[in-house]
């Protein structure tokens, strides 16, 4: 199928009461592994560039690659540029054919996040283009360097609602990125007082993190996008060690990486039951 809005796909979430799952990808394999395990359990899925997947692969190569994987499914698929702090960044993204973006700017005073944001989202729709925003701090920034972590405050989560006009809001909940375990401690509380006062749909990062049993909780509330990146690289990565120590004479890498790349499907067939998208498509 064609690539599909963040907007559609997070709407359609929120009417039913399920969590779209969000899986960042750094390589081909990754596409084809995650495109592969969504089609088998006919869920929606959001495929995220990261700034380090942009600086491996390029947003050209990125469009190009996602949009001709994705015409050989059929289930929606958004390409999301994921954690982008650069407003140039976030239209040429658009030029090559991203349907979604995300501004971050929760590492500026809120006025000028607004403000930023806000730009970003009059940028997004005059195309066509979802636009994800970010107040509070998660503790960890995208590449996992240590800050400090505040919380969303739900008050703050509703000006800025009203006054960006944002798709999506990401708040910070009690996840970080990077998390190698799940034991991240979910503040229900705020997730539930944002939910009641926002109606814009929620998005959770660093959910790597999150307990299995806390996922479908989690999807109940108005969290509606569901990011995953920490799990699937480690898997990736796993698996590859696993495959050279099983067999040391291996010399086809085809067959390393696309092994890989089935490793991480497993992982995201596993998220997308927890979130309860099977069956959405
Ligand atoms: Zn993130």
């Amino acid at each position: 199928m064609a690539l599909t809005t963040l907007a559609a796909v997070l709407a359609d979430a929120k009417q039913k009461n399920y969590a779209v799952p969000a899986f960042n990808f750094w390589t081909f394999e990754d596409v084809v592994g995650i495109l592969a395990a969504a089609q088998e359990k006919h869920s929606p899925v959001i495929l995220m560039a990261s700034p380090s997947c942009v600086t491996h692969l390029g947003l050209a190569v990125i469009g190009h690659i996602v949009r001709e994987r994705a015409a050989l499914v059929d289930i929606p698929v958004v390409l999301h540029l994921d954690h982008a702090e650069d407003l140039a960044l976030l239209v040429q993204a658009m030029h090559h054919g991203f349907t979604s973006i995300m501004y971050d700017g929760s590492k500026l005073p809120i006025d000028e996040n607004i403000a930023n944001t806000r730009y970003a989202v009059q940028v997004g729709n005059a195309l066509g283009v979802s636009v994800e925003g970010e107040i509070g701090k998660m503790g960890k920034g995208e590449e996992g360097e240590a800050g400090k972590q505040i919380l969303t405050d739900p008050e703050e989560a509703v000006r800025f609602c009203a006054e960006t006009g944002v798709d999506a809001l990401a708040i910070a909940a009690g996840t970080m990125h990077g998390m190698q375990t799940q034991q991240a401690n979910i503040r229900f509380d705020i997730v539930e007082e944002i939910s009641q006062r926002v109606s814009t749909p929620l998005v959770l990062h660093g959910s790597s993190g999150v307990r299995n049993e806390d996922l479908p909780l989690l999807s109940k509330t108005g969290i509606c996008k569901i990011n995953f990146g920490t799990k699937l690289r480690s898997t990736f990565v796993e698996s590859c060690r696993d495959s050279l120590s099983k067999d040391p004479s291996l010399k086809n890498h085809v067959v390393l990486l696309d092994k890989a790349g089935k490793a991480v499907g497993e992982i995201v067939k596993d998220k997308i039951s927890r979130l309860g998208s099977e069956n959405q498509a």
